[in-house]
């Protein structure tokens, strides 16, 4: 059998570091895609697991430049595994941003900034990839408990919450949440004053969705998560999380590596190991 092949978004630094560095030490003769879009930042980041893994572990990094958000820089990529290896089986879509508490762009901005990472950054590097996971892939997307929905409007929550619930509505759930942002309106419409929160309850509903969908691939036993790592000391919470960045790492890298055959956790929303609900 040849190498299983991982993916991780956004890990030159972070929780995505810390899950590169877990597979690393726990996917046995695997290959682990640790990707940044400043490749100087990831070189840094492969020479700084050096002093944190065995030469065997760190003989599974490779490098690659990827912005999530750049569309050539997703079908390069995508080019590259093909080319390479054939495929991918496990995929951990990491990458994220929010702006400060204190940032000074107008919130409208803010939306758009943030929701074109997290969420449409999120979903255009899946449809790049997906087409190429091979059978018994795992598919972790890393949202946040910031993106439960239990303050939303009723009408919102049944919607995201259907059955039914499409990828072009969740296009229109984050284009709707962005044009009452700019009037500042959002709250007024049942949305919560904040675009990450947004971003992330897109993202989980996206897994959901990818979930449907995989059940009807021919491709067998796909499994697709979404989970949140917890309150992590990273740059993105001024360093005030309570976690390492290796316990942030620790559902993450659980989900990557679920084994063949796995029937739970699988389109669900994980915490601590645990599903938890939306
Ligand atoms: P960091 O800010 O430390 O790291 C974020 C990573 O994402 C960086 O590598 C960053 O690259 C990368 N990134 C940002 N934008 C893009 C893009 N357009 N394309 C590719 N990579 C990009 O954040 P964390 O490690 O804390 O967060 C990782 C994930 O975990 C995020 O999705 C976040 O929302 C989620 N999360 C984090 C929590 C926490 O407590 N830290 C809690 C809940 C969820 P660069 O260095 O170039 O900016």
């Amino acid at each position: 059998m040849s190498a299983r092949v991982a993916v991780v978004t956004g890990s030159n630094k972070g929780i995505g570091y810390g899950i590169v560095k877990g597979l690393c030490k726990q996917l046995s003769g695997g290959i682990v895609y640790l990707t940044a879009r400043n490749p100087d930042l990831g070189q840094k980041a492969i020479a700084n697991l050096k002093g944190e893994l065995s030469a065997e572990e760190h003989a599974k990094i490779r490098f690659h430049q990827l912005d999530i958000t750049d569309e050539a820089s997703a079908i390069k990529f995508g080019d590259h595994l093909k080319q390479e290896h054939g495929g991918v089986d496990i995929l951990v879509n990491n990458a994220g941003f929010a702006f400060n508490n204190d940032a000074t762009e107008p919130f409208g901005e803010q939306a758009v900034v943030t929701i074109g990472i997290n969420y449409y950054g999120t979903k255009k590097f899946c449809d790049v990839i997906f087409p190429l996971l091979r059978p018994h892939a795992r598919v972790v997307n890393v949202c946040s408990q910031a993106g439960l929905i239990k303050s939303y409007s009723d009408e919102l929550k049944n919607k995201l919450l259907s059955e039914k619930l499409t990828v072009a509505e969740v296009d229109e759930f984050v284009e709707n949440f962005t044009k009452y942002a700019k009037e500042g309106t959002h709250q007024k419409h049942g949305y919560p004053n904040s675009t990450y929160r947004v971003s992330k309850a897109a993202e989980i509903a996206l897994t959901f969705i990818q979930h449907r969908q995989a059940l009807k691939d021919s491709r067998e036993d796909i499994v697709i998560n979404a989970c949140c790592p917890g309150y992590v000391n990273t740059d993105m919470t001024n360093h005030k999380g309570s976690l390492t960045i290796e316990e942030g790492a620790d559902t993450p890298v659980y989900l990557a590596l679920l084994p063949p055959g796995t029937t739970d956790p699988k389109g669900k929303f994980v915490y601590q190991r645990k599903v938890i609900s939306w």
